[in-house]
């Protein structure tokens, strides 16, 4: 069970442009290129290699000081998730939820995001999230420019940890945008769109989600929807 994080279990209030803007003006003395394309769904890799060259760096040459220069500082926006930042209406209940149809050890929750490791962290951390999330299986935006091959890390992860088979439809991808639904049908897990971002049940259902839900507010629908359809 693979959670998306911005716009799925959370609002981030621009905290992950706002890392950005620190880290661009820290390392190179520029402004956050504007207008800059949409965040949503994409993963940092691919966020961070656009901004690079829209700044007028080599983009390639640079992204690995950049990404760890991101991960050194994403601790320090703690704070500002804190006061900015906020959980779905539904999001918390609805972790408890799955954690506790999994209590034999057979439904294992994690994040599948475009973040990097240390801003999903960050995100998920400071709102207290953490508590049915082993993020140790996940997979993040640093290992991939494309979501999809985000599915067989995590899947890979998982396996090793829990001794278990992850494949197929045995994933379940929950996630806001169209990103999410194809990198779960381009990999064979299941896909359940979740219509709290930039993007309407019609379009997620359109993109080919199994099943879509307007938000998480009902734990039932939620539960029913990630756990009895596989
Ligand atoms: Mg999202």
């Amino acid at each position: 069970m693979l959670w998306d994080v911005d716009n799925t279990l959370l609002h981030a209030a621009g905290t992950g442009r706002a890392l950005y803007q620190i880290v661009l003006a820290e390392l190179y003395g520029v402004d956050l290129p504007v207008p800059f394309t949409s965040m949503a769904g994409r993963t940092d890799a691919s966020i961070a290699l656009e901004m690079l060259t829209a700044a007028g760096l080599d983009a390639a040459t640079e992204l690995p000081r950049f990404h760890q220069r991101l991960a050194e500082r994403a601790p320090q926006l703690a704070d500002m998730m804190r006061q900015h930042g906020s959980e779905l209406p539904g999001a918390r209940a609805a972790l408890a939820a799955v954690a506790g149809r999994g209590a034999d050890g057979t439904v294992v929750q994690s994040l599948l995001t475009g973040n990097l490791p240390a801003l999903a962290e960050v995100k998920v951390g400071a709102l207290g999230l953490t508590e049915h999330l082993d993020l140790s299986v996940g997979a993040y935006g640093d290992a991939s420019r494309v979501r999809a091959e985000l599915v067989p890390i995590a899947r890979r992860h998982a396996a090793a940890r829990y001794g278990a088979d992850f494949a197929g439809r045995a994933t379940v991808l929950i996630g806001d945008t169209p990103h999410d639904v194809t990198a779960a049908s381009a990999t064979g897990a299941r896909a359940v769109g979740v219509a709290t971002g930039d993007f309407s049940v019609q379009q997620l259902a359109h993109a080919g989600a199994d099943v879509v839900l307007a938000n998480l507010a009902d734990t039932d629908a939620v539960v029913a929807a990630i756990l009895d359809g596989a």
